[in-house]
């Protein structure tokens, strides 16, 4: 077994030290950028990060407006929300759901998706393999 365990510390010591730093780091998204009109907020660079994400813009969009409690649709590449919000208060809400429904609870990756079996949700991870129950959006 000696020999084993010898192959093994190798094996170990010769993965690049950054592919264990790179999963301790926060999932970076762009800032977003918001712009308030009347009574209406439109966050613009809502499509480029769904992509980012590699989630639904419906999913995101349900998820930000039930946590902001108003009404939100999606045009073109925004997303706008009914009532006047800051790019702080969207930001906050968007890395609660990035945390809840992107990030591996396992591995702490982000390359993960989302599946619906039998009316449950799971997440899962391409990095690790898990494969974590999550409540719906
Ligand atoms: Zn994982």
């Amino acid at each position: 077994m000696d020999d084993y365990e010898k192959i093994l510390d190798r094996a170990r010591s010769q993965v690049p030290e950054d592919a264990f730093k790179r999963s301790g780091e926060r999932f970076q998204v762009p800032k977003i950028q918001l712009m308030v009109q009347g009574n209406r907020s439109m966050w613009q660079n809502f499509q480029e990060i769904i992509m980012i994400l590699n989630r639904s813009g419906k999913e995101v969009l349900k998820y930000v407006s039930g946590q902001l409690a108003t009404a939100g649709t999606i045009e073109g590449s925004n997303a706008i929300f009914n009532g006047k919000f800051t790019s702080n208060q969207i930001e906050d809400v968007l890395e609660r759901y990035i945390d809840s429904y992107v990030i591996c609870p396992v591995c702490g990756r982000p390359d993960t998706d989302t599946s619906k079996e039998s009316g449950a949700y799971y997440l899962l991870c391409s990095a690790c393999g898990a494969r974590t129950s999550i409540r719906p959006v």
